[in-house]
This record gives structure tokens, sequence and C-alpha cells, in this order.
């Protein structure tokens, strides 16, 4: 077990680093980040703030000195820098699981392979895969850039073959995955842990509602059938496993015509898991301290029905929002991330709404949400 006192790694410096670094410091552990960004939320509370490239061989040789276990806080970090730090210490998540979750083409093949349900899909890296897989998939399609793709960027939706050509070449004709557009009932997540010794502990199911491809609002308990919930945790376990996971990983899914379909996987805490700092016994952030130093998992066990929502930078578009409406409210939590330029789309915060069930918390959020924009 790695012990308070020890200082640990952490490759990127956003809103995800910055919360693992407040409860790895609740716990007495010394951080590092390595991100090349000066003005990171996470490296400007970590104890250090590496301010480099993230191959950069003398900022991994210091990490390697320093750390007792490194970790990670988006998927994008090279596999490279990965296999080069576990050969010193502790790495996690590993390798395999980094490079699975950062390809689509590498994640579709992953499920494909252990049968796991998902929409339908096909490669795209010449034109005619193009037209072979809109033909296989037949309309509408989602054509998905297989790197560096989040929050809905880097997809088009395409109702016939000619969009998805336009769509591809104004993608530079990178390689795709291109996606069957699948109706959805509703969405919902898994965020587990495994550790060290192979122990998993899972969460509560959350059910996510998106607006323009970026979560927006996250409910929990998820109102799904007990079916559904177990399937959902039991295919996240069997995911972390055939992954030979160590650390937080996110499982997110469609629930499309009552069937579960798994849409992405996240090798990192995750946005529709934020809502475990307020209303779970362990937070998902204290969860990956608890599984990259091998201590024992924390009980995920929900204490209270909760709802989170997303501040997004298009809120500040006419001035400061109106914090007070959060704050006013008993059993909301506000949490900001330390981000000074509030552009749209930036994820610049988020608050909960606890509550006595989760409808009731869905409405307080709502409420406040529409109560926050100030007017022009
Ligand atoms: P992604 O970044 O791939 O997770 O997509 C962002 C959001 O777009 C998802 O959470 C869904 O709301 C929607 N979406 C993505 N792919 C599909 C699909 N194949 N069918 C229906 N909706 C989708």
């Amino acid at each position: 077990m790695i012990l308070p006192g020890a200082t640990l790694g952490m490759l990127g410096g956003g809103q995800l680093g910055r919360m693992f670094i407040f409860a790895a410091r609740t716990m007495g552990y010394r951080i590092i980040v390595l991100d090349p960004d000066p003005l990171s939320p996470a490296g400007e509370i970590a104890d250090e703030h590496l301010i480099a490239e993230y191959e950069d061989a003398c900022a991994l040789d210091r990490l390697v000195r320093e750390c007792a276990a490194v970790t990670t806080e988006f998927e994008n970090i090279p596999a490279s820098t990965l296999e080069r730090l576990a050969l010193h210490c502790v790495v996690s998540p590993g390798p395999l699981a980094v490079s699975t979750a950062q390809n689509r083409i590498y994640e579709k093949s992953f499920l494909r392979d252990h049968g796991f349900p998902t929409a339908p899909f096909a490669f795209v890296q010449s034109e005619d895969d193009l037209i072979n897989a809109f033909e296989m998939i037949r309309s509408p399609a989602i054509l998905k850039v297989s790197r560096f793709g989040y929050d809905g960027k880097g997809q088009t939706k395409a109702k016939d073959l000619r969009e998805a050509l336009a769509a591809w070449n104004i993608m530079k004709r990178e390689t795709c995955v291109l996606e069957g557009q699948v109706h959805l009932d509703t969405e919902v997540s898994v965020i587990l842990a495994r550790g060290l010794d192979n122990e998993i502990a899972v969460y509560p199911v959350s059910e996510n509602s998106h607006a323009n491809g970026v979560l927006d609002i996250t409910v929990v308990p998820a109102c799904v059938s007990p079916e559904l919930i177990q399937e959902a945790q039991n295919i996240a376990r069997e995911i972390a496993i055939q992954l030979e996971y160590v650390g937080v990983l996110a499982v997110e899914f469609f629930i499309s015509q009552g069937k579960l379909l798994v849409n992405e996987i996240a090798p990192r805490p995750h946005n529709s898991g934020h809502y475990t700092i307020d209303s779970c016994v362990t937070s998902q952030f204290e969860q990956q301290v608890r599984a990259m130093c091998g201590l024992p998992l924390g009980d995920t066990r929900l204490l209270s029905p909760v709802a989170m929502v997303n501040l997004l930078g298009d809120l500040w578009q006419n001035g400061e929002p109106h914090w007070e409406e959060i704050l006013k409210s008993p059993r909301a939590k506000l949490h900001l991330y330390g981000k000074r330029e509030p552009r749209a789309g930036r994820k610049m915060g988020h608050y909960t709404c606890l509550a006595s069930t989760a409808m009731a918390a869905r409405e307080e959020a709502l409420k406040i949400q529409r109560e926050l924009r100030p007017e022009k």
C-alpha cells in the first residue's frame, strides 16, 4: 500500500485532475501534475506543476524519481508515456486500457470482439469503406473521427451518402467510425473502480441528458428498470475485467428500445460521476486515489438522491451567473474549476442538488438552471 505522505503523479491538469487533488490532499498525499498549460485547473492547486509536454523526457524522469504511483485524468496521454512510466512505478490505468479508449477503432473492436452490445458501426478509411459502411448501416448515421473526438466534437450526422461524403471531406478524410444513429430511450453510465487486487466497487447507475452532445444533467438513481441497472453494472464490470483495468472506469450506455448498447469507455473518473463527491460515501476521486495506492476501495453507497448540472462557458454570455441561486438552496453544492476564460462549450464547473427523491433533485436542479443565467 502507498500510504499518505507519499507523492502521486497526475498526467493532465484539467478539472478531473483538480478534483482528484482535492481528494488526495485531504488524505495527506502530495501531488505533482504534468500539463503543458501554465494555467491548468489542477496545476494551480498541485504541490508542484511540471509545465511540459507529455513526452518530455526530463519531466517524466522527475515523475519517476518522485512519485510512488502515477494516474491520468485524460485519455489522450500518449501510450508511450504510460509505458515508459510503468517501467519504474505503479501506473493506473495501464497503457492497454488507455490506448483502447483513446481510439474509437480500437474501442469498437474491443467491444465487438468481447461480445458487448453496441450500435451498428463500420470503420471508414477509404471512400469505398464509407460507401459500404453507409450501405450496411443505412440512414440515419453519425460519422465520428476515430481520435481526439469528445463531447460530440468531431462527429456529424448524415442522412444520406452524399452528406456522409461531404462530412468526411470536412474531416480531411481522417480515419472514422460510421455509427447507426439509434433511437434513445435514455442514456445511462456506470462508474466503477477496480483495485490492484482485482476487487471491483461499482457506483449506482446515473441517468444522463445531453445538450448539443455535451452532458447537461445527471440524475441518480436512474429511472430505469432494476434489470437494466443490474445488466449495465455487469457489463461495466466485465469490461473492466477484460481490460485488466486498475483505477476508475466509466462506461456510457445508450438505452434503445429497452436494450443497453455500450457507447463509450472512459479510462478515468467521469463527468457523470461528479455527483459522487456530494452524495456518496466515497467520491470517484477518492476512489481513484485508493485504487492507484493499493488501498481497499471505499464504499460506493448513495447517501441521497441527487442531480448534477454542468456549468458551461455559454452561461457567462451576459455576465457573471447568479450564483446566489445555487448558494441560497440549502441542499445544493457549487463547484467551480478556477478556469478564467468562459468560452462557449467549456466546462467551467457544476452544481449538485440533493433531495429526498431523484425527481425532486432534478426539479430543484432545473429550477436553479432557469434562474442562473443573467438577462441581456
Ligand atoms: P459521444 O461523444 O460519441 O458520446 O456522443 C455524444 C452524444 O451524442 C451521446 O451522448 C448521444 O446523446 C449522442 N449520440 C452519439 N452517438 C449516437 C448514436 N449512435 N445514436 C444516437 N445518439 C448518439
